[in-house]
C-alpha cells in the first residue's frame, strides 16, 4: 500500500527527543522484522574525481580548479578489489565522478569484467557512475555488475533545478533509473536531507518517489555545505546537529514507510557525529560502505565538507567497523551479497549468497 503522505510529514515534523526516540525504535522493530540485524558491507573504491558536470553543491564539480585530479588505474583498483574480497565484504562500490566518454566507458567495463574473474564470480558489483546511455547501462550489466546507485538528489523537479545547471535535466536522470531498472538492475537512489529551500512535504515526497518508481536501495545523507562550491555560503548557517536528527529521522520514516528496501548509512552522517554510523543502523539503515580506496586519494574525493576517515587505511576502517556494529549487537554479512530484500521479494528469486 502506498505510504499515507501526511503520516510521513507528521514523522519528519516530530521535534520533542521523546517522540523522535520512539520514531526511531519503531523503524528499528520494521527493521528487525523485514530485513534483520544483520549488516552487509561494500568496500567503497573512489575510482576518480574527475568529472564533466558542475552540481552547485559538489566539492568535485568541473569548475572547482583547485581540486587535483586523480583517476586510480587498474592495477591498484585490481588490488583493492582483491583486499576486499580476502576480507569478506562480499561486495564492492566503484563510485566516480561522471564520464561518459568511451576510453572511460571501456574501462569499466574491462574493470568489472576483471573483478569479476579476479574472485571466480563472487564479488558482488555495485557501480555509482552518473547518467549514462541505456547502451552503456547495458554493457556494464552483462560484464557483471548487478547493482547500480543513481541519487535523484531530490524529487522536487524545481529544487533540482535550482542545484544543478540547465544541461542537467531531472527529466533525464529519472529516465536513467528507470532504464537501470528494465535493464534487470537492483537500483538504488536516494537524496540529500536539508537542502536550501527544501520542506518536509518535499521529504515525504522523496519517500514517495522510492515507492512510486519501485527503488530497491537507498542512499540518503545530510546536504553539507562545502566550501569551494556556489553553496559555500550556506556554511554560516549550517547546523551540524539539526542536519544530523532530520537525516536520521528520514531513514527511520523511509524504513518504516518501504520496510524490505535496503538502506545504507552513510559516510555523511559520520562526518557529523562519531557514532552517526551506529546512529544510522539503529534509525533503520542495514548497509554500510566502509572506504577501501587508497589513502593517497581519499583527499581528492570530498564531495562535501569534513568528510572522516581520510586517513584512516582500509584495515583501520574495518576494525573499528567491526566495533561499532558489535557495539550495538547487530552481526556482518561477512561474504555474502546482501542483496535487496525487496528486490528479491519482487523478483520471487532464492538468495544470491556466496
Ligand atoms: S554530484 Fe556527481 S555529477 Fe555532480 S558534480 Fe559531483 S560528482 Fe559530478
Amino acid at each position: 500500500m502506498r505510504p499515507n503522505r501526511q503520516e510521513l510529514i507528521e514523522m519528519l515534523s516530530l521535534k520533542k527527543k521523546d517522540e523522535i526516540e520512539a520514531l526511531y525504535k519503531r523503524a528499528y522493530e520494521v527493521k528487525k522484522q523485514y530485513v534483520g540485524t544483520k549488516v552487509y558491507l561494500r568496500g567503497l573504491i573512489e575510482l576518480s574525481n574527475i568529472c564533466t558536470r558542475n552540481c552547485y553543491y559538489c566539492g568535485i564539480r568541473k569548475d572547482n580548479h583547485l581540486l587535483e585530479r586523480y583517476y586510480i588505474d587498474k592495477e591498484e583498483v585490481l588490488k583493492e578489489a582483491r583486499w576486499c574480497f580476502e576480507q569478506h565484504y562480499g561486495s564492492l562500490t566503484i563510485q566516480t565522478g561522471e564520464r561518459s566518454d568511451k576510453s572511460w566507458i571501456d574501462y569499466i567495463e574491462e574493470l568489472i569484467k576483471e573483478i569479476k574473474t579476479l574472485t571466480d564470480g563472487k564479488m558482488g558489483i555495485t557501480l555509482s557512475l552518473g547518467e549514462q546511455s541505456e547502451e552503456t547501462y547495458l554493457r556494464w550489466f552483462e560484464a557483471g555488475a548487478h547493482r547500480y546507485l543513481l541519487r535523484i538528489e531530490t524529487s522536487n523537479p524545481e529544487l533540482y533545478k535550482s542545484l544543478h545547471p540547465a544541461e542537467n535535466s531531472f527529466e533525464n536522470r529519472l529516465q536513467c533509473i528507470r532504464s537501470l531498472k528494465k535493464i534487470g538492475y537492483q537500483v538504488g537512489s536516494g537524496v540529500m536531507i536539508g537542502l536550501p529551500n527544501q520542506t518536509v512535504e518535499d521529504l515525504a515526497d522523496d519517500i514517495l518517489f522510492f515507492y512510486d518508481e519501485d527503488i530497491d536501495m537507498i542512499g540518503m545523507g545530510p546536504f553539507i555545505p562545502h566550501h569551494q562550491t556556489p553553496l559555500a555560503y550556506l556554511l554560516s548557517t549550517f547546523h551540524p546537529e539539526e542536519a544530523l536528527e532530520q537525516a536520521l529521522k528520514m531513514i527511520a520514516a523511509t524504513r518504516i514507510a518501504l520496510k524490505d528496501v535496503n538502506i545504507a548509512s552513510t559516510t555523511a552522517l559520520q562526518a557529523l557525529h562519531p557514532k552517526g554510523r551506529e546512529l544510522g543502523l539503529l534509525a533503520g539503515a542495514n548497509v554500510l560502505m566502509p572506504n577501501i580506496t587508497d589513502t593517497r586519494f581519499r583527499e581528492g574525493y570530498q564531495l562535501y565538507e569534513g568528510k572522516p576517515g581520510l586517513n584512516e587505511n582500509a584495515l583501520a576502517i574495518r576494525k573499528a567497523l567491526e566495533e561499532s556494529i558489535y557495539s550495538i549487537g547487530e552481526s556482518i554479512g561477512y561474504d555474502e551479497w546482501g542483496d535487496s530484500p525487496h528486490f528479491k521479494n519482487k523478483k520471487n528469486t532464492p538468495s544470491e549468497n556466496l
